[in-house]
């Protein structure tokens, strides 16, 4: 079975998180200092626009992914699994139609071992976790194993990497959406000129 990611299309800009609002929470590690780290909260969104130009998909500078009103109907009466809404305030403009989050709730666990990503360390005091990252030629292998089967689903090590069936994908084409281009997860490169000496790591945090 094919999956795809979700990826922005740099053709449209992206929206910023609004600097008064509160959207972090720290999680801090009560033996490494150097564990702390920012999570994005559970509340809604706060963006601001810079640059009046959008797709039907929009991406935040932190990688959330947001869709119009329109995305949302066309999702709705294709009766789409794993993902809810979250309704995104815009705070510096209004615009004519509502933004939201897409926020995933379909969970396809560990990827599979041909991906590559194998847990390279945890902490045993804030679970902060280190995986090898994926590799190139292989990209992210989805193990339907551990799939539940949802058509909106993200990967344990990955939770910025919204993934799609095929279905998804149709539809995508279909209303030749914008904003966004699915690629096959198996196609997916990284840059590995950002590798420590022992390889790369991706962190879910
Ligand atoms: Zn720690």
């Amino acid at each position: 079975m094919n999956f795809y990611r979700l990826q922005q299309d740099e053709k449209y800009p992206h929206v910023w998180y609004n600097n008064e609002a509160d959207l972090f929470e720290s999680v801090i590690c009560p033996e490494y200092p150097g564990h702390q780290r920012g999570r994005r909260s559970a509340w809604s969104l706060s963006v601001e626009v810079k640059k009046r130009k959008f797709g039907d998909f929009v991406y935040t500078s932190y990688s959330d992914c947001l869709i119009t009103d329109k995305v949302a109907e066309i999702f709705k009466q294709h009766n789409f699994t794993g993902y809810e809404l979250r309704p995104v305030d815009v705070c510096n403009m209004v615009l004519p139609f509502n933004l939201w989050e897409l926020v995933v709730t379909g969970n396809g666990g560990e990827a599979h071992p041909d991906s590559g990503m194998f847990i390279k360390r945890q902490c045993p005091y804030c679970k902060n976790t280190y995986y090898s990252a994926f590799k190139n030629g292989t990209g992210i292998v989805v193990d339907e194993n551990n799939w539940d089967g949802s058509d909106f689903f993200t990967l344990t090590p990955l939770p910025k990497f919204i993934l799609i069936n095929e279905k998804v994908r149709a539809v995508i084409k279909e209303n030749k959406l914008k904003g966004v281009i699915p690629i096959l997860s198996t196609e997916i490169t990284r840059d590995e000129r950002f590798d420590g000496p022992d390889g790369g790591e991706v962190s879910p945090f």
